[in-house]
């Protein structure tokens, strides 16, 4: 059986931030994207982070912006190519700004290098930082982030919230993937590091969640699998993200991009419909990414009945 909603409470939602890449993109994203998904009341959000550590002061800077709202930042963070002293500095670094939720992630090597190559790291997987995150926290008892001045989400730490340490779930397999049996594997591992909630890679078909996660739980995987869901806004980013992610091309949604005059009503409307069979279905919340856009993933919350329905937006894209 797919898990249903936690004790048939309504389902969460929750965002994908990237860390802008210029002044203009910073004052969109703090001026107009962040207020309105923060407005929308989102369970956390999340913030991106660069393999290597390309991105980790404007990752941060994202996640102090989080924390002076009433919403859980949740910080990405990668390991490849680190030591040991390297991640758990990082990882205090974030304790001390307040950010108490991580996505822990293993990160893929630079492009054109393979894993014999060089050495990436003394962490080989994303389980062996799950391990470092609790241990680095276990050290910190009791939370010091109770002394964060104007910091919300510390506070509800320390009246005894559970911390959350994340990773990532991949429904049609991890690109280096032979077999579901080495993805679910891959899974209880991260688990058994002491992850306690799982986000997918993103997926185009209701199905390919719902089997994976059936067959999570038959393994033992018992943690919250939150489907990641991409409003897909126009075929040069469906291409780009198939590219990214390795996964298989759409082919409807595909041939529907192409034939539209509006492709993102045809990315939000495909979105929307894959949302409503994935809370139908079991899914105990859906996680959006942005793109550091707010109104596509809004428009599919209000969609499938989670958030009002807004004023029209115009076109996303303009
Ligand atoms: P692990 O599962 O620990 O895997 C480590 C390595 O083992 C992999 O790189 C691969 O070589 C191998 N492996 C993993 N699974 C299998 C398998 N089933 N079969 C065979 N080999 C396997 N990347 C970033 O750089 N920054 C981000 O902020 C970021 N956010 C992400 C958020 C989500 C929700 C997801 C799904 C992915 C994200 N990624 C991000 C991409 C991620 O870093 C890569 O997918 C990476 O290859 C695997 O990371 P992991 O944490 O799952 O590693």
């Amino acid at each position: 059986m797919t898990e249903t909603v936690r004790d048939g409470a309504r389902p969460t939602f929750s965002f994908e931030l990237f860390p802008p890449r210029d002044a203009a993109a910073e004052s969109a994203l703090v001026g107009s994207t962040l207020p309105a998904l923060v407005a929308a009341g989102p369970e956390f959000i999340s913030v991106t982070y660069g393999a290597s550590g390309s991105t980790r002061d404007v990752s941060l800077d994202v996640l102090r912006r989080v924390l002076e709202t009433e919403v859980r930042p949740m910080a990405h963070l990668t390991c490849v190519g680190s030591s040991y002293a390297e991640a758990s500095r990082l990882i205090r670094e974030f304790l001390d700004a307040g950010v108490t939720s991580f996505l822990a992630l293993r990160g893929d090597p630079p492009a054109g290098v393979a894993e014999k190559d060089v050495f990436l790291g003394d962490l080989g997987s994303a389980g062996e930082l799950v391990q470092l995150i609790h241990r680095v926290q276990a050290e910190r008892m009791p939370f010091r982030q109770l002394d964060v001045p104007g910091v919300p989400s510390a506070k509800r730490l320390a009246s005894g919230e559970k911390v959350t340490i994340a990773v990532a779930a991949f429904p049609n397999g991890h690109p280096r993937s032979r077999s579901r049996a080495q993805d679910l594997d891959t899974l209880l591992a991260k688990q058994a590091a002491g992850a306690n909630l799982a986000i997918t890679q993103l997926f185009f078909d209701a199905d390919d969640y719902l089997g994976f996660v059936d067959a999570a739980r038959a393994a033992g995987v018992t943690m919250r699998i939150l489907p990641g869901i991409m409003p897909v806004l126009s075929v040069p980013r469906l291409r780009r993200i198939l590219e990214l992610t390795g996964e298989r091309e759409p082919t409807e949604l595909l041939r529907a991009l192409e034939a539209s005059d509006d492709p993102a009503a045809v990315g939000i409307e495909h979105a929307t419909r894959l949302a409503s069979t994935l809370l139908q279905g079991g899914a105990p919340g859906l996680h959006l990414y942005t793109f550091n856009r707010h109104e596509a993933p809004l428009a599919v919350l209000a969609g499938v009945g989670l958030l009002p329905i807004p004023e029209p937006i115009g076109n996303p894209l303009a």
